[in-house]
């Protein structure tokens, strides 16, 4: 499993709500794998369709989050009300997964977070080799339990 991150990066949430919904320059899309609808679904007592619509041509992601004034219908005074159990695409940010070249994943971080730091600045947790390898074996197991 070989994986490129970004170097000497930081992160706090500053629970700003900002990944939750859209912004100005940004219409937010909070894709759902099968196991992640059925998870929230199982633990949160509401049906499916109450909190995603289904989506095609998005594999591995077969549902949308709904979203309610441009928030996720989970953001509750700019916290996720579901934050145990949040989809692995919200457990992913602020990185997301871009490419998987020659064997090789890469991680990317978003500029818009501003609980990122990038540098050598003490401020937030740095994150090492070992967060990043955590996300993508989670991401691993999440797609390969779908395939299976
Ligand atoms: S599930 Fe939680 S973390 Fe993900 S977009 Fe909704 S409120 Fe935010």
């Amino acid at each position: 499993m070989r994986f490129d991150y970004p170097k000497n990066v930081r992160f706090t949430c500053s629970k700003c709500g900002l990944c939750c919904g859209n912004t100005q320059v940004k219409v937010r899309h909070v894709l759902l794998l099968k196991s992640d609808a059925e998870r929230i679904e199982a633990e949160s007592k509401q049906e499916i369709s109450k909190f995603a619509s289904e989506i095609v041509d998005k594999a591995p992601y077969v549902y949308e989050m709904r979203k309610g004034s441009g928030k996720c219908v989970f953001l509750q005074n700019n916290e996720c009300s579901i934050y145990d159990f949040r989809p692995l695409i919200c457990r992913f940010y602020p990185f997301e997964l871009l490419t998987y070249e020659e064997g090789v994943s890469t991680f990317r971080v978003t500029e818009e977070c501003p609980g990122v730091c990038l540098g050598t600045k003490s401020v937030g947790k740095k994150l090492a080799e070992g967060y990043f390898r955590a996300l993508l074996e989670l991401a691993l197991a999440e797609i390969n339990d779908i395939s299976n």
